[in-house]
């Protein structure tokens, strides 16, 4: 199980601050306030419009907030009395679409943010390397990308992959307190994502910056982030490391945001909860009377099947059933009607019209209803 990053013992790299936003009526970003450590990535996860890309551009200095601050190693970079444009924010930038200039190559591109006299927002040099060491410093940043040998290639002789490590390279190479990611493997081809996100995650390991990423794919927010932070209407819900978030969300709407998941209505009784599916244990601290009404959140590879017992009054029944070879997941009618889904390994198959019991293997989490 994945932990937080132990980011207790050394000051946070960067702090947002209850940071709004409006644009006329809409309100963007309302009241975030997250912090990230030196080392730490943390992903910005939540559905299309509820203002994950706004906080980027706040954190970066895009935009200016309403209210709310930012801080970046101590110092600060924005609130009602203060404004640092980006390029002295010491923040490093990977654009959607990665923006390489295509006339430069690798090695340019790299270098184009180290000397002097060079200007672009997103590679303005905050720490300057003189002339003589540019070379050695794109060389370390196309080793830590694993690109050593393509100094010389052109953006459009690289792959997607290639091309964000690039984009990587550069936003790193002028020693950024922090990089700030927008969507990066949305221009990406979906089988090279998974790869990609464990590359991506040991080059900002190795690079020991601070790196804040937006996402609306969960399984991207979860793998590759030490923490999440799940956005809806412009407010962060809950940020959590993934496994607290996956197992432990605290709303309904992050519960089935960040993973497939079963609600079965319960009655809360002794610490736990009575449902179809007889009693199950429940992960929180019983602050309400017994008899409450729940709605109790489990995951599909919480629950397991057992062919039921012949002679059994009530059973429930297999309607579906995809194979996908590591695992499998069935659908599931109970008596009452209500379907649930089992994620379950493949040893033994189960096929639609056999009649099954179903066993919740851990606790779950409970909503009132
Ligand atoms: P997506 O995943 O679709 O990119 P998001 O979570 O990044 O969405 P934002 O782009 O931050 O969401 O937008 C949040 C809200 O603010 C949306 O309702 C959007 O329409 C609105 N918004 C963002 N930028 C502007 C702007 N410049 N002018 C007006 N409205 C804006």
């Amino acid at each position: 199980m994945n932990s937080a990053a132990d980011n207790t013992s050394t000051p946070p790299v960067l702090v947002a601050h209850d940071l709004s936003k409006s644009f006329g009526d809409t309100v963007a970003v309302s009241n975030a306030s997250f912090e990230v450590g030196r080392g730490e990535i943390v992903a910005l996860l939540g559905p299309s419009g509820c203002g994950k890309t706004t906080t980027l551009r706040l954190l970066a200095g895009f935009e200016r907030p309403d209210s709310g601050s930012v801080q970046i190693n101590a110092e600060t970079v924005v609130n009602d009395q203060t404004w640092r444009p980006p390029e002295r924010r010491r923040i490093g930038i990977v654009p959607q679409e990665f923006a390489l200039f295509p006339h430069l190559n690798v090695g340019e591109n790299i270098a184009f943010g180290l000397s002097s006299g060079h200007r672009a927002w997103w590679t303005r040099p905050w720490r300057r390397f003189g002339s003589s060491e540019v070379p050695a410093r794109v060389q370390e940043m196309l080793s830590l990308v694993g690109l050593d040998d393509f100094a010389r290639r052109f953006p459009h002789e690289l792959s997607g992959g290639e091309a964000q490590r690039v984009a990587l390279a550069r936003s790193l190479a002028p020693q950024p307190a922090a990089v700030l990611l927008d969507e990066p493997f949305s221009n990406l081809d979906q089988n090279l994502r998974a790869n990609l996100r464990l590359t991506m995650r040991a080059i900002l390991k190795a690079a020991d910056t601070a790196a804040v990423f937006v996402t609306h794919d969960r399984e991207e927010a979860l793998s590759l982030a030490d923490r999440v932070a799940v956005m809806r209407d412009g407010q962060i819900e809950q940020i959590g490391s993934p496994d607290d978030i996956y197992y432990r969300p605290q709303t309904r709407f992050i519960g089935s945001f960040v993973g497939d998941a079963n609600i079965l209505p319960g009655r809360r009784s002794r610490g736990g909860a009575d449902t179809e599916l007889g009693y199950v244990l429940l992960d929180d601290a019983p602050s309400a009377q017994d008899g409450e009404s729940l709605d109790l959140l489990l995951r599909p590879e919480q629950l397991a099947l057992k062919l039921a017992d012949p002679g059994q009054p009530e059973v429930a029944n297999v309607i579906s059933s995809e194979y996908y070879g590591h695992d499998q997941v069935v659908r599931v009618r109970l008596p009452s009607g209500a379907e649930v889904e089992a994620r379950l390994r493949t040893d033994v198959v189960w096929q639609p019209g056999e009649t099954v019991q179903v066993v919740v293997l851990d606790e779950a989490v409970a909503f009132p209803r």
